[in-house]
């Protein structure tokens, strides 16, 4: 690392306060910097290609350097570089969007909110739900169940949805009334002798008695990731996600999907609620809607959950909620330019047809005395590291990811550490040679940790 004292390297250490660091190894280790961007491709400022086997955070769908979109950008920033959808104000992007957006939802949706962010997103679901439940009288029907392990960002009501200790702990979260139900990975949860299924049965059977613990009429919602990303890349049990709406249609209880990874292509659909067979009341986008060219985000809802909230800011007079950044022209822009880039260049199917092979590749190391299990679902992936059976002395669970992480960097691949398990969300653009070069990274990789571990 260049550490003179006008370096970038010591600028940043000095100056810099990084997301998702631990800063105290950052001051002694410094940081990776990024410098430019091509295809699936990140190179550093010393000049080393590394393939973005995570698309920055589960989010460039197109690659690093989709000229259509900076084009997108620059016009709409020539044309009209900002504007506000404040006290019935409009632009042509948000009208387009918002359109576009409901006429791709996977069951029939009624409006959308622009917000900037994952976060903020679902920091105003929850809003939005506690409105709605005033509007219909039912004031006490406010808590939302999430599930230990989901990842639904870290402003104050997302972060305490979120179902990880990190996130909760000394930041004074979860906030009351938000409630954390079983995390539905079978390989880590599941018991001796428990099916798949047995699970799944087990999974809902614990929200029903959640539900029934609380009071049914004091759930507004349980929101979920169709397919868990942040918290390790869990894949639903089969049956799962019947059982769970089988509970949920009992109770009047709405359905929020978390489509922040999933939406747009990632799981080899257009929406993972198609994957998996979900009927969500509302669903929550963002990353790939822009390929997070530009930080963007949306929710859209049923015209069930949107109508008692407008009534409601009728009465009041306005509704007291947005966000200066919300519907940016800029970020709606380079939205709706994306979305036509994936359905024009049919990467949704390349999703599949990819993911195939990448699921495949990884299911193939499942028998390295290092790999525990190998998951995931088109272009979103995990490989579980472990000590050995029998030699466990000497390994840091919690800490296996991060050691695994550097001999990934060392062979040219980014790849992300959650714990324990390695994660795989490489851009939908990616191609069938391209995912073998992913996966012979992976193989050395393995052979260097393992050869580090003396196995
Ligand atoms: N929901 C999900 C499913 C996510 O994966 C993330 C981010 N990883 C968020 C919400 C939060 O998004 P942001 O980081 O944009 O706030």
């Amino acid at each position: 690392m260049d550490l003179r004292p006008n370096s970038d390297e010591a600028r940043d250490i000095a100056y810099h306060f990084h997301s998702y660091t631990n800063p105290r190894v950052h001051e002694e280790q410094g940081p990776l910097i990024m410098d430019r961007g091509e295809g699936i491709y990140v190179f550093d400022t010393q000049g080393n290609r590394y393939i973005e086997g995570m698309s920055g955070l589960w989010s460039v769908a197109v690659g690093f350097h989709e000229q259509r979109l900076i084009d997108a950008a620059t016009q709409q920033m020539a044309k009209l570089p900002y504007y506000h959808n404040f006290a019935h104000r409009s632009h042509g992007p948000a009208i387009d969007l918002a359109e576009k957006l409901i006429g791709m939802a996977p069951v029939p949706m009624s409006k959308v909110f622009f917000t900037n962010s994952g976060s903020e997103a679902n920091d105003t679901i929850l809003k939005m739900l506690w409105y709605r439940s005033n509007a219909l009288g039912k004031p006490e029907k406010k808590k939302v169940i999430s599930r230990i392990r989901g990842y639904h960002g870290v402003t104050v009501a997302s972060a305490s949805m979120t179902g990880l200790p990190y996130n909760h702990k000394s930041f004074d979260l979860p906030i009351d009334g938000i409630l954390h139900t079983t995390c539905p990975h079978y390989w880590r949860e599941g018991r001796d002798g428990e099916s798949e299924e047995d699970f799944a049965t087990r999974c809902a059977e614990d929200l029903d008695a959640m539900i029934q613990s609380e009071g049914p009429d004091t759930i507004a919602a349980f929101i979920a990731e169709p397919l868990m990303g942040a918290g390790g890349v869990v894949v639903p049990p089969v049956t799962y996600w019947e059982k769970i709406q089988a509970v949920l249609g009992k109770y009047d209880i709405l359905l929020i999907a978390d489509e922040v990874i999933c939406g747009f292509g990632r799981t080899g659909k257009m929406f993972g609620s198609e994957t998996f067979d979900i009927r969500p009341d509302i669903m929550t986008l963002s990353k790939q809607i822009t390929s997070s060219y530009f930080p963007f985000s949306a929710f859209m809802m049923t015209e069930e959950v949107y109508a008692p909230i407008a009534d409601e800011a009728g009465r009041i007079g306005v509704l007291g909620h947005g966000y200066t950044g919300g519907a940016h022209p800029v970020g709606a822009a380079v939205a709706l330019e994306n979305l036509k880039i994936i359905e024009e260049r049919d990467l949704v199917a390349n999703a599949a047809e990819r993911g195939a092979e990448l699921q495949a590749g990884l299911r193939g190391f499942a028998g390295h005395p290092h790999v525990g299990e190998a998951r995931g679902v088109g272009l979103i992936g995990a490989l579980e590291i472990v000590a050995p059976e029998g030699r466990e002395e000497g390994f840091n669970p919690g800490q296996l990811g991060a050691a695994m992480n550097k001999h990934f960097l060392k062979n040219g691949l980014i790849s992300r550490a959650m714990m324990d398990a390695m994660a795989f969300c490489p851009p939908l653009i990616i191609t069938a040679a391209q995912v073998r070069d992913i996966l012979t990274a992976v193989e050395q990789s393995l052979e260097g940790f393992a050869a580090e571990m003396q196995v």
